[in-house]
């Protein structure tokens, strides 16, 4: 998972979907579904869609504090799941710092940062 870095928007600034999407190296599409789910625009109505940093800095924060999964030992977060799962038997391998696996319950990929 990317970690996007809501420290390349300025508080005080205002940004449409396109300058947004440029800043943080997003899809515009992503933008827009951040919109959808509740990132606050400025009012008004009219195109182009402007945001104000401090909001997008905001929601953004909500949006990792959420996503944030804690791991017991010996749990791996997998990637189709989205939720902290143990590895399935003998599929534990390591790889550049990181510790990959089968998921137990989707089969999906697993991982965890060593
Ligand atoms: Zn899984």
């Amino acid at each position: 998972m990317t970690r996007i870095n809501s420290q390349k928007v300025y508080g005080h600034m205002s940004y449409t979907v396109k300058e947004l999407s440029a800043e943080l190296g997003v899809d515009e599409k992503t933008c827009s579904r951040w919109i959808a789910n509740g990132l606050k625009t400025i009012p008004g109505g009219k195109k182009p869609i402007l945001m104000m940093g401090s909001d997008i800095k905001d929601f953004l924060r909500k949006k990792d504090a959420k996503k944030k999964v804690i791991l017991n030992r010996n749990q791996f977060y997998c990637l189709t799941c989205k939720a902290a799962r143990y590895a399935r038997r003998g599929s534990i391998r390591e790889l550049g710092g990181r510790k990959l696996g089968t998921c137990r319950v989707c089969n999906g990929k697993i991982c965890r940062t060593i």
